[in-house]
C-alpha cells in the first residue's frame, strides 16, 4: 500500500550540494506526495536530527566524510532510529555494494546520476512500506514467541488458580494495559437484578483494590462482567463513554474510571464434561455411597444448565460448549482502540486456558478417583478395616522388612465364638451388624504406626503386630477380648454367657527371608483352633517352630 497525497518527512544525508540540490528538485516538482525535505551533511548531524525529530525514511549518501563503510553507518543508524527505513545512494554501480548495504538493513540501494524523479520517488514509498512490513512481521514474531512462551508456561502447571494468576499478570504486562481479570461464570443464575451473585472474579492482575475512594472496586467490576458472560462473545470497547452499552454496565465502568475493555470468553468443550461424567461415575458405581460427592472437585462443574425457569442464563452454546467465563483486559488511562492481534491473543490465550482448566480438574479427579479406588481395593466393604487382600500385602512387606532387620512379627487371629448360632437367631444383618461392632472395637486397640487390623474371612479377623513380642501380642489380644466384653453384645445362643466373646490365636516369629509368612498364619491358626478347642472365650499361643505340637495356651 502506498502512502499517497501524504506529507513525507525526509532526512538526506549528503555533502555534495550539486548532488542535495538535485535530489531537493526530484522530490520538489510535480510529486502527488508531498515531500519535506531535510539535508544535512554528515552522519553526525544526522544523528542529531534523528533524535530530536522523527523522519519518515532517511536518504542517506554512503560517501558522506564521516560515513566510514557503508555497513557501519547504517547501523549506527538503524541503532538510533530502528523504525526509520534507509535508501542508500551511492555513486558505485556495483551489485555487490547493493547487495552489502541491502544485507547490513537498508531497504534499496540507488545509483546517483541513474535515477529519475519517478524512480526516486518510488524507491522512498516501497522502502517505507517494505520496512512496515518488515516491521509487521518482527512484532508477530514477538508475540509468537511469547504467545509460546505464555503458553508452555500454561501447560507446565497443574495447578489452576495458579495457571488463571499467571496468565492475567502475563497478559496485563504484554497487552500494556491497566487491569486484566479472570472472571468465572455461575450457571443458572437469573439475570442480573442487582443483588444476586452471578459468579466470581477468579484472577486478577493490576490497580489494587479499592483504588477508587470508597469503592471496592472488584465488587462493581464482578457486578459488571456479568453483562461481559450474558454476550458470550468478544466484546471490542474502544471507548466506554461513546459505546452502545446497557446504561447501568456503561455507568458501572465509568464509576471504575474504565476508559476500553476488551473481553473473549473461555469455552469449556462438551467433550470434557462428558469425560468428566464418566470418571464420576465410575468411581461412584464402584462404591454406592456419595458422602465425598461434594468433595469430589475444590472446582465443581459448571456450565450444566438447570431448570430454573424461564430467567435462567443458560451457558451452553449451540455447539454443546460450555461458557467457563470471560477474560477481560481493562484500560483505564485512555480510549484504546484494540488491534485484531490483541483480540486474536487474547482468544487464543483464553483457549489455552480453557484447556489448562480442563486438564487440571481431570487430574484433580483422577487423583481422588485412584486415591477412591485405591481405597476401595483394600478395605473391607462391611467393617471399614483393612480387607484380606491388604493383609496378605502387608504380611509380605512387613515379612520382609523384619527379616532383614531380625526383629519379631506376631499375628493374633480372632473367631467369634458361636456366631453360626448367633447368625441363626439375629438374623444374617444382625449378624453383619455384629461383625462391625467387633471390627472397630478391634481397630481400636491396634493403634501403633505399622499394626494392622484386618478382617482375615467371614467373622475371623487378623492382627497383624510388626516387631511386637509374644509378650506384647498377648496384651494387645488381652485389651481387645476385654474390650469386647465390655461391650456386652447380646448373644442368646451362646453356651460361655451372655455376651459376644472371641477366641484368640499369636503365633510370634522372628521371620527367615526364605520361609513364607504363611507359616506364621498357619501357627496362630493352630492357636485358635487350640483355644476353640480348649473351651473359646481365650487367648493361646503358639511356638513357630513346632506349629502342630508344642501351644502354649495361656488360657483365661
Ligand atoms: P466357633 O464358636 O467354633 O467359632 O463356631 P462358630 O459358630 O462361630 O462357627 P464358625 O467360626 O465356623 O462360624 C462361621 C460363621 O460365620 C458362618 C457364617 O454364618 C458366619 N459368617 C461368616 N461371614 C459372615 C458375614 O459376612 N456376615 C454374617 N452375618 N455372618 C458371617
Ligand atoms: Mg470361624
Ligand atoms: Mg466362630
Amino acid at each position: 500500500m502506498l502512502i499517497d497525497n501524504q506529507s513525507l518527512k525526509i532526512l538526506l544525508v549528503e555533502d555534495n550540494l550539486a548532488d542535495a540540490t538535485l535530489i531537493e528538485d526530484l522530490l520538489g516538482s510535480f510529486s502527488d506526495c508531498l515531500f519535506r525535505l531535510k539535508t544535512v551533511k554528515s552522519l553526525e548531524i544526522a544523528l542529531a536530527c534523528l533524535e530530536a525529530e522523527k523522519f519518515d525514511a532517511i536518504l542517506l549518501d554512503l560517501s558522506v566524510s564521516d560515513c566510514l563503510g557503508g555497513s557501519e553507518a547504517i547501523a549506527i543508524l538503524k541503532a538510533r532510529s530502528p523504525t526509520v527505513p534507509i535508501v542508500v545512494l551511492t555513486d558505485i554501480n556495483d551489485e555487490q555494494t547493493a547487495l552489502s548495504v541491502l544485507r547490513s538493513g537498508a531497504q534499496d540501494c540507488l545509483v546517483k546520476g541513474r535515477f529519475q524523479r519517478t524512480l526516486l520517488v518510488r524507491a522512498i514509498h516501497y522502502a517505507i512500506e517494505r520496512h512496515r512490513i518488515e516491521e509487521q512481521l518482527r512484532q508477530q514474531a514477538l508475540r509468537e514467541r511469547l504467545l509460546g512462551k505464555m503458553i508452555e508456561n500454561i501447560r507446565s502447571s497443574i495447578d489452576a488458580a495458579s495457571i488463571l494468576q499467571s496468565t492475567v499478570a502475563e497478559v496485563r504486562q504484554f497487552l500494556k494495559t491497566d487491569r486484566v481479570l479472570i472472571y468465572r461464570c455461575q450457571n443458572g443464575a437469573s439475570k442480573f437484578d442487582g443483588e444476586e451473585q452471578k459468579g466470581a472474579i477468579v484472577a486478577g492482575d493490576g490497580l489494587p483494590e479499592g483504588y477508587i475512594e470508597n469503592q471496592n472496586i472488584n465488587a462493581a467490576l464482578a457486578v459488571s462482567c456479568f453483562f461481559l458472560v450474558e454476550s458470550q462473545a468478544v466484546q471490542a470497547i474502544a471507548d466506554v463513554r461513546a459505546a452502545e452499552l446497557a446504561g447501568s454496565f456503561q455507568q458501572l465502568l465509568a464509576d471504575c474510571e474504565i476508559a476500553a475493555v476488551l473481553s473473549v470468553p473461555i469455552w469449556q468443550s462438551g467433550d470434557w464434561e462428558t469425560a468428566n461424567e464418566r470418571l464420576e461415575s465410575s468411581v461412584w458405581e464402584a462404591e454406592k455411597t456419595t458422602d465425598a460427592a461434594e468433595n469430589y472437585m475444590s472446582l465443581p462443574t459448571v456450565g450444566k444448565p438447570q431448570p430454573q425457569g424461564s430467567s435462567a442464563t443458560d451457558f451452553r452454546s449451540e455447539n454443546g460448549n460450555n461458557l467457563w467465563g470471560m477474560m477481560t483486559a481493562y484500560n483505564c488511562s485512555g480510549v484504546r482502540e484494540w488491534q485484531q492481534w490483541e483480540i486474536d491473543f487474547l482468544q487464543h490465550l483464553a483457549n489455552q486456558v480453557a484447556i489448562a482448566i480442563e486438564q487440571s480438574q481431570l487430574y484433580r479427579q483422577l487423583a481422588i478417583a485412584n486415591q477412591k479406588l485405591q481405597q476401595l481395593a483394600t478395605t473391607d466393604g462391611l467393617t471399614d478395616i483393612a480387607n484380606r487382600r491388604q493383609f496378605d500385602r502387608v504380611l509380605m512387606l512387613e515379612w520382609r522388612r523384619l527379616a532383614r532387620e531380625e526383629l519379631p512379627l506376631s499375628l493374633i487371629m480372632f473367631d467369634i465364638d458361636f456366631f453360626k448360632p448367633y447368625n441363626d437367631f439375629y438374623g444374617h444383618l444382625g449378624g453383619d451388624d455384629c461383625l462391625r461392632q467387633v471390627a472397630r472395637a478391634i481397630a481400636s486397640f491396634v493403634k501403633r504406626a505399622g499394626d494392622l487390623a484386618a478382617r482375615y474371612g467371614g467373622e475371623e479377623f487378623g492382627v497383624l503386630l510388626p516387631n511386637t513380642s509374644a509378650a506384647g501380642a498377648n496384651v494387645v489380644a488381652r485389651k481387645i477380648c476385654d474390650g469386647i466384653a465390655r461391650l456386652k453384645l447380646p448373644h442368646a445362643r451362646s453356651s460361655i454367657g451372655p455376651y459376644v466373646t472371641l477366641s484368640c490365636g499369636i503365633a510370634t516369629v522372628i521371620p527367615a527371608a526364605e520361609a513364607s509368612p504363611d507359616t506364621l498364619i498357619r501357627s496362630a491358626d493352630g492357636a485358635l483352633y487350640q483355644a476353640k478347642n480348649e473351651g473359646k472365650n481365650r487367648i493361646c499361643h503358639a511356638t513357630i517352630n513346632s506349629e502342630s505340637s508344642s501351644l502354649t495356651a495361656l488360657g483365661l
